[in-house]
């Protein structure tokens, strides 16, 4: 996910010899508090202990955040991702910690993926079975050349060979003609405005939404910003997904107990884990700004504890209702944007299966009697996850955002659970997938969550100015002295929302940012973001 709009190599910086900097000895074993242990704060946290910093995790729940991977009792290992499950290749920062802590991955079922074995669409009452686009009907093929001449007309191509090839010049000049273009305009106003489109029936819009490219079910975000689409086409975000077998959770989980490299002033052995005898502080309910710069952070049980930086890796939304937050902490300007960001809710229902029947084969058809399911049903998304012939199994049986995903907020699990069946019925007469369910349902709606209030950032028209005070707030060499030293980061801060990677840069854009604040600095062969900065910024449009 290189770029578009602060094309820095995050990958590059992480992995070069020299590491990401060092800072004077005087500020060893300074304090930072880093409020979330999600994938944001467990990467700053552990990057920030790599360079002689002593960060303090505080948790308000659970370690990893929205990397929840939810282990079905006794099943050994097999798991639910409640919160993100697939995570594309382009995603070079997230892998290099997955490949530091030895995680293994695997393709992801998407639709119409080898993975997924075969994909059934079911829309407006009419069913489809393919394992590829060539095996569903014409007009779906029509809609995927649609979607690929409508965005050739923005000229799709050369900002996408840009991005591929690191041609950072030709990539901001061609980005940065686009976003005062698209800020304004939605994803849909997108579609329906294109040429590509506009020559086609209605249905293919409604096709499309259901469909999308990629991962399907993306009329939730005809709403949003065409922005943060173009980034996820053009970045791959959406193509070649792996999944992290065992669980995404491993990731954070790991990096907590991850002990320092050679490299770093700790001694050797010292990890997250042990600076914390083992666990995180309780959640956090005040942030104070204090006259000599340094901040008091009071946990819910009331417990404050001086820090000389802060961190917030939590839901923006959170600084103005769980957390009573000096107003002192941020400009007004950017108050207005951490408030304004928008989220979008985000529902999911699974089940464990004795074993992957959907693989049986139907004999009057020939098929496998069920397949990873699009529908514009309640469920929306059916994903299908095989451990193996001799394990149980686990389905997905509703993925859903927005209004979909409301419609399941009141419900218990045993409700959600029934009501996916029905919808999966009518699409599956003859599976009684009841019969082959073993242990208990588990179900998440993350806007009912108080520690999170919504899934993911979803911008809207107009949003790309409070995005870009957000994203650039580490750089604080400018700012007044009386609003430093505390940073922002996760996938909220970062331009690309609802992707884990978005979070891992994020977060090293924090590590750069506090270990300047402490007098620190990159090496000079291996710049880090703000290093070049000036260059690479996104660019500002201004009031
Ligand atoms: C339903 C869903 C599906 C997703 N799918 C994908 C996907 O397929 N691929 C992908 O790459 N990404 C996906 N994502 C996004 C991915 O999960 C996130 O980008 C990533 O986990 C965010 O990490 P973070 O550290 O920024 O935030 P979080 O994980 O939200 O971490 C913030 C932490 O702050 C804690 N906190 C809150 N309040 C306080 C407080 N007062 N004190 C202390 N701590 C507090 C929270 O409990 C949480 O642990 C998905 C997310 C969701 C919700």
């Amino acid at each position: 996910m290189f770029g578009p709009d602060f094309p820095f190599p995050y990958d590059d910086w992480l992995r070069h010899p020299a590491g990401l900097g060092s800072l004077p000895e005087a500020s060893h074993g300074a304090t930072v508090a880093v409020v979330g242990a999600g994938l944001a704060g467990m990467v700053a946290a552990y990057e920030l202990m790599e360079l002689g910093l002593r960060p303090v995790v505080y948790e308000a729940e659970r370690i990893g955040g929205r990397l929840r991977s939810h282990e079905f009792e006794g099943a050994d290992g097999i798991v639910a991702e409640l919160g993100g499950m697939r995570f594309p290749v382009s995603g070079t920062s997230f892998f290099h910690y997955a490949d530091v802590l030895g995680l293994a991955s695997a393709p992801f079922p998407n639709p119409l993926t080898e993975a997924a074995g075969s994909t059934v669409i079911d829309i407006g009452g009419q069913t489809y079975h393919g394992r590829t686009l060539a095996e569903l009907p014409a007009e779906f093929a029509e809609i995927a050349r649609a979607w690929d001449e409508a965005l050739e007309e923005i000229g799709f191509t050369a900002l996408q060979d840009a991005l591929r090839a690191r041609d950072t010049g030709r990539l901001k000049q061609l980005w940065n003609e686009l976003v005062p273009l698209w800020d304004g305009r939605t994803f849909y106003d997108f579609v329906s405005a294109s040429a590509a489109f506009s020559k086609l029936p209605f249905r293919y819009r409604e096709l499309f939404g259901l469909v999308g490219f990629g991962t399907g079910g993306w009329d939730s975000d005809f709403p949003n910003s065409m922005l943060e689409i173009l980034r996820v086409v053009v970045t791959d975000c959406d193509t070649d997904q792996q999944l992290i077998v065992g669980g995404a959770e491993q990731l954070p989980r790991g990096l907590w107990t991850l002990p320092v490299s050679e490299r770093s002033p700790w001694p050797a052995g010292t990890s997250l884990a042990s600076l914390h005898g083992r666990v995180p502080r309780a959640g956090v309910a005040a942030i104070r700004r204090q006259h000599d710069g340094t901040f008091l952070v009071r946990d819910r049980w009331g417990t404050s504890r001086q820090h000389d930086a802060v961190l917030a890796t939590c839901h923006s939304w959170l600084l103005t209702t769980q957390i009573d937050c000096d107003e002192t902490l941020f400009s007004q300007d950017l108050w207005m944007a951490l408030d304004r960001t928008r989220y979008m809710q985000s529902s999911k229902t699974f089940v464990m299966v004795d074993r992957p029947f959907w693989k049986d084969i139907d004999p009057a058809t020939g098929r496998p009697v069920m397949g990873m399911t699009l529908t514009d049903r309640l469920t929306r998304g059916t994903y299908l996850f095989d451990n193996g012939p001799d394990r149980p199994a686990v389905i997905c049986l509703s993925y859903s955002w927005m209004s979909d995903a409301l419609k399941m907020l009141p419900y218990d699990v045993d409700t959600r659970v029934k009501l996916a069946l029905d919808a999966l019925g009518k699409i599956y007469p003859g599976v009684d997938v009841a019969s082959h369910i073993v242990g208990d349902p588990v179900t998440v709606s993350w806007e009912d969550d108080p520690n999170f209030l919504g899934a993911f950032k979803g911008a809207l028209p107009g949003h790309y100015r409070y995005n870009h005070r957000m994203y650039t707030h580490f750089m604080q060499d400018k700012m007044p002295p009386a609003e430093r030293g505390i940073f922002l980061a996760g996938d909220d801060v970062s331009f690309t929302p609802a992707w884990a990677e978005g979070a891992v840069q994020t977060a090293l854009n924090a590590v750069w940012g506090v270990m300047t604040h402490f007098g620190g600095a990159s090496h000079r062969e291996n710049p880090g973001p703000g290093d070049l900065f000036d260059t690479l910024a996104p660019i500002d449009l201004g009031d």
